[in-house]
C-alpha cells in the first residue's frame, strides 16, 4: 500500500490522526481481504478509499493444494504472475518466497530461469506475499527460495526483511536466504543480516560442471565463491549451508562426492543439503545414486541431510516455480 497516498487522503478527508495507525495495523495483521472487510472503519470511509486504492497491491489470483504443501499465484498491479509456496510441518508452515518474476540467471534445471527475467518485486510485494499467506495460514518460517535471485534485488531483499522482523514479528533465524553465488552481496548480508540462515546453491564442485549447470558461474567463479563463504562462516560464526542437487552422469561421480565430501569437512561450520531433483521439461535428469551417495557421505562423516520435497504434483518443488503461469 502507498502510505503516502493513504495520509494525504486521511488527512484531506479530515480524518483524526489516529485512522492512519488503525489502518496500518489492518493491513499488516493479513486479516482483510479488501477495504470493505475492515469494519473498524465507518462504511463511508471503507467504500471511499475501496474506490480509491486497493488495499493490497498484489490479488491472489489462483490458490492450488496438494498433501502439505499450497501454491498461490500472484498477480500484481501492472497484470504480471509469480508464484509463492507454503509448505505444512508437523509443527510449523514455513513460506517459499519470490524475489523476481522470472530469473536472468538461466540455470540449466530451473523452471523459473526458463521463463526470461520480467523484473523485480518490490519490498512491498515480497511483504504482501507474507501478509496474504497470513491471511490463510499461520505462517511461522520463511526462506527466500521461490522465483528470481535474492542478492539481484538486494535492495528490497533488506528493505522487505527488515519490515518482516520489526512489523510482522518473524525473528530473523527464522529466516533463511538463498543465492545462486552473487558474491559482493554475500558479505554485504554477512553484515546487514548476521543472524539470518544463508544458502548458497552450489550443485557442483570444480569450475567447468557448475559453469554448465550455473551461468552465473562465469561471472563469479566458483573458487572466489568457496573463498566468500569462508569469509562468511569467519565473519557471522553462524552456520552456512549449500544445497547440492543430484543430476545423474552430471555431478554424481564417485570423485564429484569425494571433493564435496572433502570441502564440507574443512569446516564444521559448512552443512549441506543434497536434494534429490525434480524433473522440469527439458531440464537435467534426475541421479539414480542417490542411496549409495547417502552411505559414502554417512560413512565419512559429513554433516548433511536430504531435502524433503514437497508439492511436486503442483509443480511447486525446489526448481519448478513458473508452471502456472503458462508462460513456458
Ligand atoms: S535456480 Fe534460482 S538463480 Fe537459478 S535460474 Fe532458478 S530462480 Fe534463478
Amino acid at each position: 500500500m502507498d502510505f503516502n497516498l493513504l495520509s494525504s487522503t486521511l488527512e484531506s478527508l479530515n480524518q483524526p490522526k489516529y485512522r492512519l495507525k488503525q489502518i496500518t495495523d489492518a493491513y499488516y495483521s493479513g486479516h482483510f481481504k479488501d477495504w470493505l472487510a475492515v469494519t473498524s472503519l465507518s462504511l463511508d470511509l471503507r467504500q471511499y478509499l475501496q474506490s480509491q486504492f486497493p488495499l493490497y497491491s498484489l490479488s491472489v489470483e489462483k490458490t492450488l493444494t496438494s498433501s502439505g504443501t499450497q501454491k498461490i499465484l500472484f498477480k500484481t498491479a501492472d497484470d504480471q504472475y509469480f508464484e509463492s509456496v507454503l509448505m505444512q510441518y508437523p509443527e510449523w508452515n514455513t513460506v517459499c518466497l519470490s524475489t523476481q518474476i522470472g530469473c536472468p540467471l538461466n540455470c540449466a534445471f530451473c523452471a523459473t530461469g526458463k521463463m526470461g527475467f520480467k523484473r523485480n518485486l518490490t519490498a512491498e510485494e515480497i511483504v504482501e506475499q507474507v501478509i496474504l499467506w497470513k491471511n490463510q495460514f499461520p505462517v511461522d518460517r520463511l526462506v527466500f527460495m521461490g522465483m528470481g535471485e535474492p542478492f539481484l534485488n538486494y535492495s528490497n531483499l533488506k528493505l522487505a526483511i527488515e519490515t518482516i522482523n520489526t512489523v510482522l514479528k518473524i525473528g530473523s533465524r527464522k529466516i533463511s536466504v538463498s543465492t545462486a553465488g552473487i558474491i559482493p552481496q554475500i558479505k554485504q548480508f554477512a553484515l546487514d543480516f548476521p543472524q539470518i540462515n544463508l544458502a548458497i546453491s552450489l550443485h557442483a564442485i570444480n569450475q567447468s560442471t557448475r559453469l554448465k549447470i550455473m551461468p552465473i558461474t562465469q561471472q563469479y567463479p566458483l573458487n572466489e565463491l568457496l573463498d566468500q563463504a569462508k569469509n562468511y562462516v569467519s565473519l557471522t560464526r553462524r552456520q552456512l549451508f549449500f544445497e547440492y542437487a543430484l543430476f545423474e552422469d552430471i555431478n554424481d561421480s564417485p570423485q564429484d562426492i569425494a571433493s564435496l565430501a572433502k570441502f564440507i569437512k574443512s569446516n564444521y561450520l559448512f552443512y549441506l543439503n543434497l536434494i534429490p531433483v525434480n524433473q522440469v521439461p527439458n531440464g537435467l535428469k534426475a541421479s539414480t545414486k542417490l542411496t549409495q551417495i547417502v552411505n559414502y557421505l554417512t560413512q565419512n562423516q559429513v554433516d548433511f541431510s536430504v531435502r524433503q520435497s514437497f508439492g511436486q504434483e503442483i509443480n511447486s518443488a525446489c526448481g519448478q516455480l513458473a508452471y502456472t503461469t503458462g508462460k513456458i
